[in-house]
């Protein structure tokens, strides 16, 4: 799944989607594995993999900024990673710290603009 395919509509209205969820009658703890057990996010994402509600799941933990636990076939790193905000970092011209608004991004705003007014012709 993608974030091409994670849309609005998928955001969940009410919380009854919880109830087919195949962790349901799971133990928490199965689905909280320590980040580092391999086996045991192995084991939690198998419980997701085919579980109806995947996408509102996974939407939902998106929109929470729920990081904890497997959630969507994710674990918590892999939501981070693939949807979090992304964090400040020294901006790759100036130093100074900023905001991307992409994690592609390198420079900060005003340093992209200057350096795209000396890149375009005239
Ligand atoms: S996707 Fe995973 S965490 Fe979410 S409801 Fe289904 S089984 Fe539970
Ligand atoms: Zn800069």
């Amino acid at each position: 799944m993608s974030i091409a395919t994670l849309t609005r509509a998928d955001a969940p209205t009410d919380a009854n989607w919880r109830l087919s969820g195949h962790c349901l009658d799971v133990d928490p703890d199965v689905m909280h594995p320590d980040p580092r057990d391999r086996h045991g996010n192995g084991q939690a994402r198998s419980i997701c993999n085919g579980c109806p509600v995947q996408t509102q799941c996974l939407a939902d933990a998106v929109r929470a900024r729920d990081y904890g636990g497997v959630r969507g076939g994710l674990t918590g790193a892999e939501r981070r990673e693939r949807y979090g905000q992304p964090k400040p970092k020294p901006c790759g011209t100036c130093q100074q710290k900023f905001t991307p608004r992409t994690r592609t991004q390198v420079n900060c705003g005003p340093c992209a603009k200057t350096l795209n007014r000396h890149r375009s012709p005239r």
